[in-house]
């Protein structure tokens, strides 16, 4: 069973993919971590990714290319989540080359709230658990006890750009994903729990038949 998330930035996707890893194994394509972990390498790729991913723009699509099929490559699990994938038409033509789209959990959240969310989030940089300033008094994870910090692109001016590049390329991949029925539409305006227990749900179901 193959499942995308597609989100704003701010909707949820990363909190979603760490609660459903509670319950199920599946193989995570989260591109945007995938990268970042390029980027921790030191490597010539990591610094050019990093360039753009400061800038809120999206990596070119064969370097994205080749770190999909890298993970996938001796995949062996049922399930696979891609998290922050497809981001455009070409890339939805790549996936649609690599395997065949059973669900697409597509979180709706305003800009307002999504850009109040995004500014105040911080990550562990060792597990990735998400919270908010707001949520702790601390810079360390509940979760993990790694050290959490508000990511190099969550600034204003890159999170605008990933807005505008989500309304312009991001957005509009929907009607492609609504003509083939497998779009489950979330408020993810609701609480984590909410979301994951409408999401639980629908995969049991699903992965049943
Ligand atoms: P995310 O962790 O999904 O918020 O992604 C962080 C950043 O990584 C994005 O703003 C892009 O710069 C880059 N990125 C993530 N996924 C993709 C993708 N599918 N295609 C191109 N760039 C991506």
């Amino acid at each position: 069973m193959n499942i995308v998330l597609l989100g704003i930035q701010g909707s949820g996707k990363g909190t979603l993919v760490l609660d459903l890893e509670k319950y199920f194994d599946f193989t995570l394509v989260s591109v945007g971590q995938l990268l970042r972990d390029e980027i921790s390498t030191g490597s010539v790729l990591g610094k050019q990714i990093k360039e753009k991913i400061d800038k809120g723009l999206l990596v070119d699509l064969n370097t994205i290319k080749s770190i999909v099929e890298n993970k996938l490559k001796n995949n062996t699990r049922s399930i696979t989540i891609f998290d922050g994938f497809p981001r455009n038409r070409e890339q939805a033509e790549m996936l649609d080359k690599i395997a065949k789209v059973d669900l697409l959990i597509y979180l709706k959240l305003t800009k307002d709230l999504a850009i109040d969310r995004v500014l105040n989030r911080l990550m562990c940089t060792k597990c990735g658990n998400i919270t908010t300033a707001k949520a702790t008094n601390s810079n360390i994870c509940l979760e993990c006890g790694g050290k959490l910090a508000r990511r190099s692109d969550d600034r204003l001016e890159a999170v605008e750009k990933r807005f505008e590049q989500y309304e312009k390329e991001t957005f509009p991949l929907l009607e492609k994903y609504r003509a083939q029925g497998v779009v489950l539409e979330i408020d993810a305006s609701k609480t984590p729990e909410e979301v994951l227990d409408i999401v639980l749900k629908v995969i049991k179901n699903e992965h049943k038949n």
